[in-house]
C-alpha cells in the first residue's frame, strides 16, 4: 500500500492550464453561459485572486479547476496531461491528492468530530490508523485548534470552523488550494487571521482564491484575475506559454467499508430514536417468522419423540380384520366430491358401504405364514403371533382355591387386561421390552413360562389387578408378589366331558393340585422408562410366549380340541359358527395349533420399519384384492396426519409474515431515501474530498446494513423472550413443557435475511445518492 501523497514534480513553471473552457447551464428553455471560453494558466507557486461581481462565473471556474464540475468544451491541462479523457476515478483521485477545497460555508461533516473531519481526506487516500491521526493532529495544531480536536463542528465559531476546513484541505499535502470566498461569512478581524493563514500556505503552493472583495485581493494576492459575465477581463500577471511536458501521476482513492460503517454509525447515533423505531418496525416480520419457526420446530420435535416412542411400542398389526387408512379409503369416507357423477337431483344414488371398504378380512394361510417366517428377524425388536388362546389359571389363598377371572389378552388393548407380551426374536440384542422398560425385579426370559407385571411410573397397579393375583391392601412387597405360585390348568383337567358336552369344571382345588398343571410365577416386574411415558404409562399383567407355547403343545392333543376339530358347531355353546366366532377362532381359543388371530411385528427403528412394510407389501404384489394381507401401521397414520398438517400451517403462517418482511424492506428504502436527502451536503463534501461514487454508495449501504443487523438482532431477541410466555401458556394448556424453541440456525438465517432485505431496500436510494452531482450536493442547504 502506498501512503505517499501525490506530488506534481516541478518541471518548468506550468502546472495548470485552461484552454477555451466553456460551461453553460440550461434551466428549462433558458441557457446561462457561465463560462464563455476561458484561457488561463497558473504557476506552480503563486497566490491568485479571481475577482468579479456575483454571478460572473467565479465559483463555476473554481469548481472546474478543482475537478468538482465538468466543463462543456475546451481542455484543462494538468502538468501537461489533458483531462479530456479523464475517467471519474481519475477525477476522484485528483480531487483527493492534488486539490484542497476551502468553501465560504466551511462544509464540515456535522456528526463527526473535527479530528475525524480532518482525517477524512487521509482516510479516503488509504492512510492508516495512528499515522493518519498524527498527521491530522499536526494540522489542527498548525491552524491553532489542537485542544479542540474532539469537538463537533457546531461547537466552534465560524473562524474556527474555517480553520478546520483549512486543516482538512491541507491534509493530503495538495499542490493546489482552491478557496471560494473563504472569509465571506466572517468578521473583519477573523477574516484577517484566516487570510494570514492562507498567505502562509501560499508560500509553497498554488492558491487560487475567489472573492468579490478587491481590498482582500489587493492586500494578499500576487496576481489578480478579473472576471465579468463568464469572461476574463484582466490579468495582472499572465505567463507566457511554455512547452508542455507530460508528467502526471495520481494516487487512486478508496473508502474501506469500515470507514463507511463508522461514518454511518456516527450519523445513526445522531438520530437514535428514529433508528430504534425503524429497526423495531422492520423486526416485526422477523419476530413473526421466528415465533412460527420456533413453535413448529418445537411441535415437530414433540411429534418426532412421540413417533419414536410409539414406533417402538406400537407394532405393525396384521389382524384378521384390517382397517385401511390410505388416501382412497379416506376419500370414500369423506364422500366423492365430483358432483358431475350425480347429475340428477331427482334420483337416489347408491353409496358404497364405507365400513366394507375400510375393513379388509385377512385370510391367513400356510403360504403367508411361511412367507412371514422368512422375514429378516434381525431387523425386528419384537414379534408375536396371537392365537387368542385362553389361559385358565387358578390360585390358592390360605386354604381357598379360586380361578383368576381374566379377560382375553390382546396387546392392542389397555394394559389393565392380561396381555401376551411380545417375544424378542434376537437373543443377543435388546428387544422391544428391554428398549422401553426398566426391569425393577426378576428378569425377562422368553424361555421360562411365566408372568410379567407392569407397574406405572409410581409403581402402582390397579387394586383389581392385585386382587386377581391374590393380594389385598395398600401395598405389597416385590418379594411377596414374586414368591406366589399360580397354576395354569390344562384342558383335560378343566373341561369335563359329560356325554359329549364339554363343560368347565369348578373344582379348583383339584385343578390346583393336579400334577398336569403348569406352575408359574411373576418372573419380572417392569416399569416404563423415563421419557417413554407416552406409550408405557399403563399397568397390568402380561404373560409370555413360552407359557402359551407350552399350553398349546399339550392342549392341541386334548379331548376338547379333538372334539372341536370333528364338529361344525361350537363345542362349548352348541351354536353354529358365524362371522364373529369362526371355527378357526374357537380352535385358537381352545389351544389348537391354529392360524393366529393377530400378528404383531415390532420393527427396530424407522429404517427397519420401512423394510418390514416393504416386505409385507411385496407379498401382496400381483395378488387379487381379496387374497392380499393388509396390515395396520398406527405410527404412520399418526405421523402422516400430524406432519402434513404441521407443514401446511407453518408454510401458510410464514407466507403471511413474509409480507411484513417485504413491507419493512420498502420502509427501509424510504428511510434511507430520507437519510440521503438529509445527507446530500455530506455527499458533496465527501465527493470534494475525493470519495468515489462507489464510496458514497457504501456509506448508505453501511447505514442499511446497520439497521438490518439491528432489526434482525432485535427480532430474534424479542422472539426469544416471547417464547417464555408462549411456553408457559402451552404448558398450561397441554402439559408439554418448552415446546417453542428457536433453532440457532434459523436465528442466523433470519438475521441474514433481515440484512439482505434491508440492503436491497436501501440499494436504490444509495444508488441515487452516489449519482448526486457533487456541485449540486454542495450547494444544498
Ligand atoms: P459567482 O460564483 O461568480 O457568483 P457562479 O459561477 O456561481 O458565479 O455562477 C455563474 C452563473 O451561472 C450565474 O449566473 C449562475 O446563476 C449560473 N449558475 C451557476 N450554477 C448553476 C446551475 N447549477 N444551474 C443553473 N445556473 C447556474
Ligand atoms: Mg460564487
Amino acid at each position: 500500500m502506498f501512503f505517499c501523497f501525490f506530488h506534481i514534480i516541478m518541471l518548468g513553471d506550468i502546472m495548470l492550464k485552461l484552454k477555451k473552457i466553456k460551461k453553460s447551464y440550461v434551466t428549462g428553455s433558458f441557457t446561462q453561459h457561465a463560462l464563455k471560453g476561458i484561457d488561463l494558466e497558473f504557476r506552480q507557486n503563486e497566490f491568485v485572486a479571481i475577482l468579479g461581481a456575483s454571478g460572473s462565473g467565479k465559483t463555476t471556474l473554481l469548481n472546474i479547476i478543482g475537478g468538482l464540475d465538468n466543463y462543456d468544451s475546451g481542455d484543462l491541462v494538468i502538468n501537461g496531461k489533458s483531462t479530456k479523457k479523464f475517467k471519474s476515478s481519475e477525477w476522484d483521485a485528483y480531487r483527493n491528492n492534488s486539490v484542497g477545497f476551502i468553501f465560504q460555508s466551511y462544509n464540515l461533516i456535522g456528526h463527526i468530530s473535527i479530528l475525524d473531519n480532518v482525517e477524512m481526506g487521509l482516510t479516503l487516500s488509504g492512510v492508516k490508523g495512528r499515522k493518519r491521526k498524527k498527521k491530522a493532529l499536526e494540522l489542527l495544531k498548525k491552524v491553532g485548534l489542537k485542544d479542540h480536536s474532539h469537538k463537533k463542528p457546531n461547537q466552534l465559531s465560524g473562524g474556527q470552523m474555517q480553520r478546520v476546513a483549512i486543516a482538512r484541505a491541507l491534509a493530503n499535502d495538495p499542490d493546489i488550494l482552491l478557496c471560494d470566498e473563504p472569509t465571506g461569512a466572517l468578521d473583519t478581524k477573523t477574516s484577517k487571521q484566516i487570510m494570514d493563514l492562507i498567505k502562509e500556505i501560499s508560500k509553497d503552493k498554488l492558491v487560487i482564491m475567489v472573492t468579490h472583495n478587491p481590498d482582500l485581493a489587493n492586500e494578499y494576492a500576487t496576481r489578480i484575475v478579473e472576471m465579468k459575465d463568464g469572461e476574463i477581463t484582466s490579468d495582472s500577471n499572465p505567463l507566457k506559454t511554455q512547452k508542455e511536458k507530460e508528467n502526471f501521476k495520481l494516487n487512486k482513492t478508496s473508502m474501506s467499508f469500515l470507514t463507511a460503517l463508522k461514518l454511518s454509525f456516527n450519523n445513526i447515533k445522531t438520530k437514535k430514536g428514529r433508528t430504534a423505531l425503524t429497526a423495531f418496525a422492520s423486526s416485526i416480520g422477523i419476530i413473526g417468522i421466528a415465533l412460527i419457526l420456533s413453535l413448529s420446530n418445537g411441535f415437530k420435535v414433540e411429534v418426532d419423540t412421540f413417533e419414536q416412542n410409539s414406533l417402538a411400542q406400537s407394532p405393525i398389526v396384521i389382524s384378521k380384520a384390517a382397517i385401511q387408512m390410505d388416501e382412497s379409503t379416506l376419500k370414500k369416507i369423506n364422500g366423492d366430491k365430483d358432483l358431475k357423477k350425480y347429475p340428477s337431483t331427482k334420483k337416489v344414488y347408491a353409496l358404497d358401504d364405507v365400513i366394507d371398504t375400510v375393513t379388509h378380512t385377512n385370510n391367513f394361510n400356510d403360504d403367508y405364514m411361511k412367507y412371514l417366517d422368512k422375514i429378516d428377524k434381525g431387523k425386528l425388536s419384537g414379534l408375536t403371533y396371537d392365537k387368542g388362546t385362553s389361559l385358565n389359571i387358578v390360585r390358592k389363598d390360605d386354604d381357598e382355591y379360586s380361578k383368576i377371572d381374566m379377560p382375553l389378552g390382546d396387546v392392542s388393548q389397555t394394559r389393565q387386561l392380561w396381555t401376551l407380551m411380545p417375544s424378542n426374536p434376537n437373543k443377543d440384542k435388546e428387544g422391544v421390552i428391554d428398549l422401553n422398560y426398566d426391569v425393577l425385579a426378576g428378569s425377562l426370559s422368553d424361555d421360562k413360562p411365566g408372568l410379567i407385571l407392569q407397574v406405572n411410573s409410581k409403581n402402582q397397579l390397579y387394586s383389581s389387578t392385585l386382587k386377581q393375583l391374590g393380594f389385598e391392601g395398600e401395598n405389597v412387597s416385590f418379594e411377596d408378589i414374586m414368591n406366589k405360585e399360580y397354576k395354569v390348568v390344562l384342558n383335560d383337567d378343566y373341561y369335563m366331558n359329560i356325554h359329549g358336552n364339554f363343560v368347565p369344571s369348578d373344582d379348583f382345588e383339584k385343578m390346583y393340585n393336579s400334577e398336569n398343571s403348569i406352575t408359574i410365577k411373576v418372573e419380572a416386574i417392569i416399569r416404563g422408562k423415563d421419557g417413554k411415558e407416552m406409550v408405557t404409562n399403563g399397568n397390568g399383567i402380561g404373560y409370555n410366549n413360552a407359557l402359551i407355547d407350552k399350553v398349546i403343545s399339550i392342549n392341541k392333543e386334548s379331548d376338547v380340541v379333538k372334539a372341536q376339530k370333528d364338529s361344525d358347531y361350537n363345542i362349548l355353546t352348541h351354536m353354529p359358527f358365524d362371522e364373529n366366532t369362526t371355527k378357526d377362532m374357537m380352535m385358537g381359543y381352545l389351544g389348537a395349533d391354529s392360524y393366529p388371530v393377530a400378528i404383531y411385528i415390532y420393527p427396530k427403528d424407522f429404517d427397519t420399519k420401512d423394510y418390514v412394510t416393504d416386505y409385507l407389501d411385496k407379498y401382496n404384489k400381483g395378488k387379487d384384492e381379496e387374497d392380499t394381507v393388509q396390515y395396520t401401521d398406527t405410527a404412520k397414520m399418526i405421523s402422516s396426519l400430524t406432519g402434513g398438517i404441521m407443514d401446511a400451517i407453518t408454510i401458510v403462517l410464514i407466507a403471511f409474515s413474509s409480507i411484513s418482511l417485504v413491507v419493512s424492506s420498502i420502509m427501509i428504502g424510504i428511510i434511507t431515501y430520507i437519510s440521503v436527502l438529509e445527507r446530500i451536503k455530506e455527499i458533496g463534501i465527501l465527493r470534494a474530498l475525493g470519495a468515489r461514487k462507489k464510496d458514497i454508495k457504501r456509506v448508505f449501504n453501511a447505514e442499511t446494513f446497520i439497521i438490518g443487523i439491528l432489526s434482525g438482532l432485535l427480532g430474534i431477541g424479542i422472539a426469544y423472550l416471547l417464547n417464555f410466555p408462549i411456553n408457559s401458556i402451552i404448558e398450561d394448556l397441554s402439559g408439554l413443557s418448552n415446546v417453542a424453541k428457536l433453532n440457532p440456525m434459523h436465528a442466523l438465517i433470519l438475521i441474514a435475511t433481515s440484512m439482505t432485505l434491508t440492503i436491497i431496500g436501501g440499494a436504490i436510494p444509495a444508488g441515487i445518492a452516489s449519482r448526486k452531482d457533487p456541485v449540486d450536493a454542495l450547494r444544498d442547504e
